[in-house]
């Protein structure tokens, strides 16, 4: 299995527009974060994990082919909103098979109505085909997909476990029977907002201890904003097995 991060900052992205803050100035590739995604190849299937502003660019950065599924992890705006850019996908392809819980599905409805219609639809509207995820594992071509439940401030989000590798982003608070679900990790993405506590999101602080308590081999921190500082200064103070996640950052699980 492969995993590209395909964008790894929080919902403005970094640099934020028209901002002088230094880590919004900095030069260094790593600190130019487009809003949160990534790519899982497995068996040569593409799954998407959320489909964000930035997903045009992230598909051209990264010279990506085919678009097999998105997985969708909650509703917000810097999840969701590149969906009208899947066409090439659809034209190629046909509709395209997009996964989410039913909430996230009625809201996707409702935002991109054009898309979901089956009545007078524009020729040229991309289409999809909705899969409902409940809170219980699922097989997607073969591979076993266990959603991991979990709240966003008051929001559930799902997270997702494939075989060794799971992906958590905006993640505030999870029940224990939720937490079993992630033991024997390889690899294990979490989102780490910044240092300063926040509402619905792990800063720092609760993203390594939550990492400590799971002890993966090793983890990523993602959904990052500009507060959080300097990729390399961070990097630096973060446990061995913990690595900031940065922008086209490929890694073989
Ligand atoms: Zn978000
Ligand atoms: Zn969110």
């Amino acid at each position: 299995m492969q995993v590209i991060f395909l964008g790894t900052g929080t919902s403005q992205g970094i640099p934020i527009i028209g901002s002088d803050h230094p880590v919004c100035l900095s030069d260094n590739p790593k600190d130019k974060r487009l809003r949160v995604s990534v790519l899982i190849t497995w068996n040569n299937y593409n799954i998407l994990i959320d489909c964000g502003p930035d997903f045009r660019q992230q598909m051209l950065a990264n010279n990506v082919k085919r678009l097999d599924a998105i997985f969708y992890t909650h509703e917000h705006n810097d999840h969701t909103a590149g969906l009208d850019d899947i066409r090439p996908f659809f034209f190629r392809q046909g509709d395209i098979p997009v996964y989410a819980h039913k909430r996230v599905l009625k809201a996707l409805r409702k935002r991109f109505d054009y898309i979901f219609t089956t009545e007078n639809k524009y020729p040229g509207a991309p289409g999809v085909k909705e899969n409902i995820i409940e809170n219980k594992t699922f097989s997607f071509h073969g591979l076993t997909v266990t959603p991991v439940e979990f709240m966003h401030n008051r929001l559930q989000v799902f997270g997702f476990r494939l075989e060794d590798f799971a992906y958590l982003t905006d993640i505030k608070s999870i029940e224990d029977e939720e937490v079993e679900k992630l033991n024997d990790l390889k690899v294990l993405v979490v989102s780490a907002l910044r240092v300063e506590s926040h509402h619905s999101h792990f800063n720092l602080d609760e993203a390594l201890k939550f990492i400590e308590r799971l002890n993966p081999e090793r983890a990523y921190l993602t959904h990052i904003s500009h507060m959080l500082g300097f990729h390399d200064e961070v990097e630096k103070e973060l446990p061995p097995n913990v690595h900031l996640a940065y922008d086209n950052l490929k890694i073989n699980v």
